[in-house]
C-alpha cells in the first residue's frame, strides 16, 4: 500500500480511523499516525463537545437575570443597583451546573436508596451547595474550557498548515 497523500511513496503506517496508508513523513505529522481528514474530524468533533460545556452556565446565566427581573420589580429601587444585583444573579446561577458537577463528582453514590422525602432533601441540600460552590468551580472550569478551545484551534491551525 501506497500513501493516501503522496501516491509514489510506500506507506509505514496506517491512520488510526479510517485505515489510510500513510507514508513516513505523513504518519509523524501528528501525535498519532492520522490522516489529515480525519483528525480535522476529530478537532471539529473536540470543538463540539467543548461548546456544549458552555450551554449550562449560558441556561444558568440567562435563569439568573429572569429571577433578578421578578425579584426587583420594586420601582424604588435605583437602576444601578438593580443591574449590579443583575450581574450577581447572572454569575450565580450561572455557576450552579458547575458547582452541581463538582458535588456529584465528590459525593459518592451512597443515597441510592432514599426515600422520596429523602430524595427531596438530597436535592435542595446539594442545589443550595451547588450554588455556593459554583462561585469558585465556574471560573476555574471557564479557564479550563477557554484554554481546551485555544488548543483545539491551534490543532486546526496545525492541521490546515499541514494541507
Ligand atoms: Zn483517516
Ligand atoms: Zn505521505
Amino acid at each position: 500500500m501506497n500513501c493516501y497523500n503522496h501516491p509514489e511513496k510506500a506507506s509505514v503506517a496506517t491512520c488510526i480511523d479510517c485505515g489510510k496508508g500513510l507514508c513516513k513523513e505523513c504518519a509523524s505529522l501528528y501525535a498519532l499516525p492520522i490522516c489529515n481528514q480525519c483528525n480535522t474530524a476529530r478537532v471539529k468533533n473536540d470543538k463540539n463537545v467543548i461548546m456544549q460545556k458552555y450551554i449550562p452556565s449560558i441556561i444558568g446565566a440567562v435563569v439568573g437575570l429572569v429571577f433578578t427581573y421578578f425579584i426587583t420589580k420594586d420601582i424604588t429601587q435605583s437602576v444601578f443597583s438593580t443591574i449590579g444585583e443583575a450581574i450577581i444573579m447572572a454569575y450565580l446561577f450561572a455557576g450552579i451546573p458547575w458547582g452541581w458537577y463538582v458535588i456529584s463528582f465528590i459525593t459518592p453514590k451512597m443515597f441510592l436508596f432514599m426515600s422520596w422525602f429523602g430524595w427531596g432533601m438530597y436535592f435542595i441540600i446539594k442545589f443550595s451547595l451547588s450554588s455556593f460552590v459554583g462561585i469558585v468551580a465556574m471560573p476555574i472550569g471557564l479557564i479550563n474550557l477557554f484554554m481546551k478551545q485555544n488548543d483545539a484551534n491551534k490543532k486546526e491551525q496545525n492541521i490546515l498548515n499541514n494541507q
